[in-house]
């Protein structure tokens, strides 16, 4: 993985309010999963969007528009995850803040629009779904301890409105299963973790998993 950035001792020196030690800390991991995501080519014309939970109240993510593959930390805002929304939040920030509200074990998010990931989100979207299985680098999932298993990744079709939609794939969710991520269609792919090392661990299994999927298929 792309070595975490340092994090600056003393942030009091800014004219802006003072940010605490959880908040560098997390934006240090929204740094690192972006920058890693960016130069992997995952995050074209400024797309995709990363997050990190604070606590059980705030969580540190990207602001809109920022280029992922040089993110510095005054592009990390620090949100509410149940508040009012942040004046430079993302349009997509409800999809993350929905997780986290509804998920106390997720303490990472990454948002990537990777080429496999849209292809396949766009030929499967009618069967609401995309199967993995059997592949042995399913087990870079945390919690899946062999290749014999079917993994379901949701999709979800895809929605400007993104409340509506962070409301359908919190619904979707409820019935999939332990899963590490989802698609949306023509759109791109979420993945979480415990934390940004592990979102970034679940981003490259995913990247090497879908690719292999891809690849199957279009040989078929
Ligand atoms: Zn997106």
């Amino acid at each position: 993985m792309a070595p975490i950035p340092p994090v600056p001792e003393n942030d009091m020196s800014s004219a802006a309010a003072p940010r605490s030690e959880a908040f560098a800390a997390a934006a240090a991991g929204v740094i690192a999963m972006a920058r890693y995501a960016g130069e992997r080519h995952w995050v074209p014309a400024t797309s995709g969007n990363f997050s990190v939970r604070i606590d059980g109240r705030l969580a540190a993510l990207t602001a809109t528009g920022a280029d992922k593959a040089r993110l510095v930390e005054d592009e990390v805002i620090e949100a509410e995850i149940s508040g009012p929304k942040h004046p430079r939040a993302s349009a997509e920030a409800p999809l993350h803040l929905a997780r986290y509200a509804a998920d106390s074990a997720i303490g990472a998010i990454a948002h990537i629009h990777s080429l496999p990931a849209t292809l396949l989100s766009r030929r499967h979207e009618a069967e609401g779904a995309l199967r993995l299985e059997g592949w042995e680098l399913l087990k870079a999932f945390t919690g899946i301890k062999t290749h014999e298993i079917a993994l379901d990744i949701p999709i979800v079709p895809n929605d400007q409105d993104t409340d509506r939609l962070a409301a359908l794939v919190e619904e979707r969710l409820k019935s999939a299963g332990p899963v590490p991520g989802y698609l949306i269609a023509g759109h791109g792919l979420y993945v979480w973790g415990a934390t940004a090392k592990d979102a970034i661990r679940h981003m490259e299994a995913f990247d090497f998993l879908l690719t292999a999927e891809l690849s199957e298929e279009n040989a078929k």
